[in-house]
This record gives C-alpha cells, structure tokens and sequence, in this order.
C-alpha cells in the first residue's frame, strides 16, 4: 500500500470536480503524515484535540488542519490558535465559544455546522429546524471572529449505496434552501460529505470536500 499513490489516484479523479480532498489522518502516526505530505498533501483532518495539537506541533507549517470530530467546548482553546476549519459545529452553544477563543487569538475560524442525516442517533448533528433558526438569529450576526461556510453530514454506516444517496441529496437540498442567508460572517458554499467507501456519490450530489481516511491510510485499529 502506497500512501502517495492513494492520494495521486483520488487527486486524479477529482480534477474537474468543485470537490477537495481533506487526507484524514486520526490515529495514524506522524511519518504516514508526513509520507502524504510529501505527496503533496496540505488539508489534513483529525478527530481528536490531543492528537490534532501534537501533530500540528511537529509537521510543517503550511498546512491546513480540519477538525472533524466531536468537539467540547471546553477543548476549544486548544485548536483555535491554528485551526483552518472546523467541520462538526453542532451547536450554538460551541460555534459562541469557539467565536471567543478565535477573539483571543485575533483570528476568524471558519466553521461548517453538522446537519443530523443519518439513520443512527449515535451521529451527532443538528436538524434543519436548528439549523435555520442558528442562521436567522441576531446572536449569529454578533460573532465576529467566525465564519460560518457550509455545512457537512455524516452518512450512515451501511452498504446500501442507495440510502448513503439518499442521505448526501437530503443535505445538498437543505443547502439548496438555506444558501440565501447571508451575514457579514456567514456564506454557505461548502457541503462536506463523503468518506473512503462513498466519496464518488458524494461528489455527484455535490460535495464540495471529501474526508477520507483509510482509503489513504489503510484501515485504523
Ligand atoms: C474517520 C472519519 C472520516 C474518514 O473515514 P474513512 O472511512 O476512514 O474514510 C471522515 N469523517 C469523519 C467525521 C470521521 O470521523
């Protein structure tokens, strides 16, 4: 298994697409890294606040690192110093925080906010009710060091290509009905969704950036 091969094939296959590829690295050790990167690799997506630090902390600067995962709001401060975007914004309550931290720093960070498509309850997100009343509310026009850029989902876990479809075209249509809204801080252009087995019907629904991981990396323990 080639990791640069990995990505030059799943590179290849993107020209022509609106789409990016995000190489998600959790648990993989520094060197698997570092081999992408030097295949040509800058975005790279972590899952884990420890984790995504100490790798930021010993790889080259010009890259680009997504949060993915769940986030605390507690955990926060940690990433905001860095973070090129966080992907899993689910709530009010974090993307408040996360506008404090990114305050504390002098940045904006931008942030995509996690819509709930799937069929298990076990994937966090927000539903589209949320969703629109975050992106109409007045609290939202006074964060100034975020930027709200889209919005990802998780597929659920299955082989059933059909569902994992059905799901990507649920959130391309709540991005058709939602991308109107726009603030000084918030315009919806990104729709993060696709993964190792599903990223090519992903694209065809319309995403904008793929987060795969052991299609690159090999399979995680
Ligand atoms: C782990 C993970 C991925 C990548 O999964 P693969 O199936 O290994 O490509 C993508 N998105 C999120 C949110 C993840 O947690």
């Amino acid at each position: 298994m080639s990791i640069q091969k990995n990505i030059k094939e799943i590179n290849n296959q993107l020209i022509g697409t609106q789409a990016k590829l995000i190489a998600v690295s959790k648990t993989k050790p520094v060197e698997m890294l570092m081999e992408a990167y030097k295949g040509g690799c800058k975005r790279f997506g972590e899952n884990y606040v420890q984790e995504l630090v100490d790798k930021q902390a010993t790889m080259p600067s010009d890259i680009e690192w997504h949060f993915i995962g769940h986030l605390q709001t507690n955990k926060v401060r940690y990433i905001a110093p860095f973070v090129s975007l966080i992907h899993s914004v689910d709530s009010f309550k974090l993307l408040f925080e996360i506008d404090k931290q990114a305050g504390k720093n002098k940045r904006v960070i931008n942030c995509l906010l996690q819509l709930h498509i799937a069929q298990e309850d076990t994937k966090t997100g927000m539903t589209e009710t949320e969703l629109v009343a975050i992106l109409n509310s007045e609290a939202l026009s006074n964060l100034q060091n975020i930027k709200v850029i889209g919005l990802m989902g998780m597929s659920t876990f299955t082989d059933d290509m059909a569902v994992v479809r059905q799901e990507f075209k649920t959130l391309k249509d709540i991005f058709d009905r939602v991308k109107h809204i726009e603030k000084d801080n918030c315009k919806l252009t990104e729709i993060s969704m696709g993964m190792s087995g599903d990223w090519k019907i992903a694209i065809e629904e319309g995403s904008t950036m793929i987060r795969v991981g052991s299609a690159i990396f090999g399979e995680r323990a």
